[in-house]
């Protein structure tokens, strides 16, 4: 679809409001300090697979991945996230799309924040679950009104358990690939995909999950970002899989999800919800920093996490990852530390968070 059609499909979108609180929170001084985000030549914002091949601060380019916040206490430490990374030149930043109605409403809301008072290329995270086709169709055209171009397009997990059993919506989409569809044929977008170095947990096998992603691929996705994982040797075989299965496909980026862990119970809860587990060497390491204490060593945990994601953010670099995107759960210290010993150029941005 043509810019001029999209403008037609952008008017007949809901538009949204800049919601008042943050506004009198943080509008005046988002405003006082926002230049111009980088824009494309068609005049959104730049797409993920150009702007991580723009010129970085660092050895490599990075992202960094929020979630929408549930309070207002919350929402001033994402912003705060927000400054400090801003400050040290992101390729883009993503923002997670909630189980819930009010969360899902807050990361359109955010989203458009981000896209509109920062410098930031945003992707916003979109899933299918629970949804409509035309309440998809809607939020991508809240988006779109919000000068968002980047989704990242998700099934999502069944709400209440990721590994509950799976119901499409009866007038939805079934898999990831039929939403790459839908927000292609609504207009210049630009998509990314999930992918799962050690395979999602419903394919019944890693050809079937590769068969999977190289199917979102073709069906115009530019990019994925991995599943966070924590042995690099997962993320080259999935490289290798997925160059093997469709060469012209391989080309795009796998983009590694990397998290610095600092807490050993918060990781192991993370890792059973995504059906995964922890590498032994890394369970290991991070099991005899948290001690045998009733309660684990947070801060001897932490600086293990830390130099984890150090090593593992080195060996990606060595092997030509295009990006590395981190989760931060909000917060910005444990990412700017890795960040800063790898090399990445942070500008006095490393202050108590
Ligand atoms: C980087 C990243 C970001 C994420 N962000 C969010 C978020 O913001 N919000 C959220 O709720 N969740 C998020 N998730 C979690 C994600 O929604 C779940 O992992 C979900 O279970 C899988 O989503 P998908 O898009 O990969 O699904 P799909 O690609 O649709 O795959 C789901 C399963 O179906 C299988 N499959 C797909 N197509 C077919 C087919 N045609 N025939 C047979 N089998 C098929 C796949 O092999 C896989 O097992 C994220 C995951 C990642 C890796």
């Amino acid at each position: 679809m043509r810019l001029a059609h999209r403008a037609a499909l952008v008017k007949a979108m809901p538009t949204g409001e800049l919601n008042p609180v943050a506004e009198s929170m943080f509008g005046a001084a988002i405003r006082r300090i926002s230049r111009v985000s980088v824009v494309s030549e068609h005049g959104g914002q730049l797409p993920v697979v150009e702007a991580i091949a723009q010129p970085h601060s660092g050895p490599v380019p990075f992202s960094v991945e929020f979630f929408p916040p549930r309070t207002e206490a919350d929402e001033a430490r994402l912003w705060h996230a927000v400054r400090v990374f801003e400050r040290m030149n992101p390729a883009f930043v993503s923002l997670t799309y909630g189980a819930g109605g009010s969360t899902r409403d807050r990361t359109v809301r955010i989203a458009g924040e981000l896209a509109e008072a920062t410098t930031l290329t945003t992707v916003a995270h979109l899933t299918a679950v629970d949804h409509s086709v035309d309440e998809l169709r809607g939020l991508i055209g809240s988006y779109a009104d919000r000068g968002i171009t980047n989704l990242l397009a998700l099934r999502g997990d069944p709400p209440g358990s990721p590994m509950g059993e799976w119901v499409a919506h009866p007038d939805g989409v079934e898999y990831a690939s039929e939403l790459v569809e839908l927000i292609g044929s609504l207009g210049d977008f630009h998509t990314g995909v999930a992918s799962f170095p050690e395979g999602h947990h419903r394919a019944p096998n890693l050809a079937a999950d590769t068969g999977n992603l190289v199917r979102k691929l073709r069906a115009g996705a530019e990019y994925s970002v991995t599943q966070i994982f924590f042995d690099v040797e997962h993320y080259l075989r999935l490289r290798d899989r997925v160059v093997a299965a469709d060469p012209e496909q391989g080309v795009k980026p796998i983009i590694p999800g990397l998290m610095p862990i600092t807490s050993l119970q918060s990781v192991r809860r993370m890792m059973e919800l995504s059906g995964s587990a922890l590498p032994d060497k890394v369970a290991d390491r991070l099991a005899a920093a948290a001690g045998t204490g009733p309660e684990e060593d947070r801060a001897a945990v932490r600086a293990v996490g830390i130099d984890l994601a150090t090593e593992m953010s080195e060996r990606l670099i060595a092997e030509g990852a295009p990006c590395l995107h981190f989760c931060t759960l909000n917060f910005a210290r444990a990412t700017s530390e890795v960040l800063d010993r790898i090399g990445v150029d942070t500008r006095g941005a490393l202050v108590p968070a």
